[in-house]
């Protein structure tokens, strides 16, 4: 259908009104505004449906956005999220319920700390684009046409002019938010040839306001490295910047209770995205592939080798390519160990507050008391070293209650009151001073695990819906019948991700799950894809769609290793 105007859809709406609400499907299709070309794309069912989606269009003639903010891509996604955050900063003026169910309200993807790749703004040299929803308004079923023609006639043109011209936004803030960016991907595809798996800003703000606020702390105390850790990094727009570099290895966070052992950790967690100016974290920058890992008893494992953790079970059972549909404290801490080897995680994290005690530790008098061969745990302490050697894989590992782990840390940082110390030198000492008597339990190499996941493993279908996909958190995943349990997968931090990875499930299924590809080959191919072609490559619509965020191949496979029906075929492949 061809482009029409204002004028005709605003007769349009004043036809409609009174009519029934299905009469509303007549909007559909493309508007030429003088400024902007504004797209409904779906129209609801009824007022308490899935709100509708539209999408406004400003191209760069009018909108003004200097090729600075668009060229280069971390520069771009910071600029994106600004818009975005200019557009929820203007819509409370006009979003307010007008009528039954969604009537009058709108509903942009909402934007968080992190500046994360999103479909709901997306910049570029043919100018900006805005997606998102809005409620057509009605009173019971009857279409209220007047409502409609003001928020598509007056309200969308003032919400173009608030926040998607560049002459509009304050200028200055938004080069900030792209020159953070900027350096942060810049210091972080660099942190490798430093010989460093993170890097801490002096200044850094890391705690956070509560649990379910995740802006920083007010009071907080900022960050200062100790000086035998301190390292100068030269980025392209902050120019020198000092801070703590975390040397590659195996790396122990000690220090006493309440002294902000887990908030580093934390912080090191968040670092592989990159936070808004004012967040206190935007020059915490860790390596891409660090991986959180932790306890999770009660999830699902499907043919995962644990066995350089866990051998020799009771009664016989396989640990080689380890199933359960319950796992422990131990078993699942392995599993998610061995899963991020089998993506090849490069560095991994952990806090003792989150991890299975037996799986980390097993001192001289539990040696002496519990023989070897009853015990089926090796004990990550005596894997870390060959995790490092072997597989070039590091670990900053959170401890205050095992000393035993001196003997195997190549840097030891104490957090005193929230300052960081490095107490490497006194650590060797110690560990000399107090030999702990253990002996060695590993035994044999660790192979990184290849495991090719089933097609049957996965079924997007739910009564009549051949592909039921839907993220109702960030933790929350329902594929099918299935619900994906996402609590424990702690990097991901947006909603929008979540929804994203259920689409990419679905993508992966339909492209690549051959029952030949092995699982980090799929996810590799997902994510080539979506590289080259977008997130929208996701979008099951004929339409993009504006409620995806981007997301790391390690979360798209912790998602499909949650799975409870999923199946594998296992092979071994030695080495890295
Ligand atoms: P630990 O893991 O060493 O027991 P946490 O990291 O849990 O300690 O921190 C304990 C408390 O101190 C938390 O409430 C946290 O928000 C707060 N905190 C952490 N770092 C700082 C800081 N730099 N300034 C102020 N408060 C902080
Ligand atoms: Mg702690």
């Amino acid at each position: 259908m061809p482009a029409r105007t204002p004028e005709d859809l605003r007769q349009q709406c004043l036809r409609l009104d009174g009519r029934g609400y299905k009469a509303y499907k007549a909007l559909e299709g493309e508007y030429r505004f003088p400024d902007f070309t504004l797209f409904i794309d779906h129209v609801q069912g009824d007022p308490f449906a899935t709100p509708s989606r539209v999408r406004i269009r400003v191209p760069q003639a009018v909108a003004g956005f200097p090729p600075d903010l668009w060229e280069h891509p971390s520069r771009r996604v910071a600029a994106e999220h600004f818009i975005l955050e200019a557009v929820h900063r203007a819509l409370p003026r006009w979003s307010r319920p007008r009528g039954t169910g969604h009537s009058g309200r709108y509903f942009v993807e909402p934007v968080g700390q992190a500046m994360l790749p999103r479909t709901a703004v997306r910049l570029g040299a043919f100018g900006v684009e805005l997606r998102f929803a809005l409620g057509l308004p009605a009173q019971g079923r009857r279409i209220l046409g007047r409502v409609a023609a003001q928020m598509l006639l007056e309200e969308l043109p003032s919400l173009v002019r608030a926040a998607l011209l560049y002459p509009s936004l304050p200028a200055e803030t938004l080069r900030q938010y792209a020159d953070v960016a900027e350096d942060a991907d810049f210091l972080r595809q660099r942190l490798e040839a430093m010989g460093l798996v993170a890097f801490v800003a002096d200044g850094s703000l890391l705690p956070r306001r509560s649990g379910i606020d995740d802006r920083p702390l007010t009071q907080g105390i900022p960050f200062q490295s100790p000086p035998s850790l301190r390292v100068h990094v030269h980025l392209p727009r902050a120019g020198v910047v000092t801070g703590l570099g975390v040397p590659q290895g195996v790396t122990l966070i000690v220090g006493g209770g309440f002294h902000g052992k887990s908030t580093l950790l934390r912080a090191l967690a968040r670092g592989v995205y990159n936070h808004k100016p004012g967040d206190g974290r935007e020059r915490v920058v860790t390596h891409p592939k660090a991986v959180k890992i932790r306890a999770e008893d009660g999830r699902s494992v499907a043919g995962v080798d644990i066995s350089p953790f866990i051998r020799n079970l009771p009664l016989g059972r396989e640990t080689t390519a380890f199933s359960t549909e319950n796992a422990s404290g131990s078993t699942s801490q392995a599993a998610n160990i061995m899963e991020a080897l089998e993506m090849g995680a490069r560095v991994l994290l952990m806090d003792e507050d989150t991890t299975a005690t037996n799986l980390m530790i097993r001192d001289r008098r539990m040696q002496a008391l519990i023989a070897r061969e009853k015990e089926p745990i090796t004990p990550y302490i005596d894997r870390a070293r060959q995790l490092y050697t072997e597989h070039g894989v590091s670990t900053v590992l959170v401890l205050g209650g095992s000393g035993d782990y001196l003997d195997v840390a190549d840097t030891v940082i104490a957090m005193d009151t929230y300052r960081p110390v490095d107490v490497t030198q006194q650590a060797r000492e110690v560990a000399a001073r107090f030999p702990t008597g253990r002996v060695r339990e590993a035994q044999g190499p660790i192979h990184r695990p290849r495991r090719v996941p089933l097609p049957e493993s996965l079924n997007p279908r739910k009564g009549r819906k051949p592909v039921v996909v839907k993220a109702p958190s960030r933790e929350t995943l329902h594929l099918g019948t299935q619900t994906i349990d996402l609590r424990a997968v702690e990097q991901l931090v947006e909603t929008a991700q979540t929804r994203a990875i259920g689409l990419a499930l679905v993508y992966a299924w339909e492209r690549y799950m051959d029952g030949q590809r092995p699982l980090a080959d799929i996810v590799a191919q997902v994510m080539a894809d979506i590289e080259a072609q977008g997130l929208e490559v996701l979008c099951r619509t004929p339409y993009p769609t504006g409620d995806l965020a981007a997301f790391r191949d390690l979360e798209l496979a912790a998602a499909l290793n949650r799975l409870r029906t999923l199946r594998v075929l296992g092979t071994r492949s030695a080495g890295r």
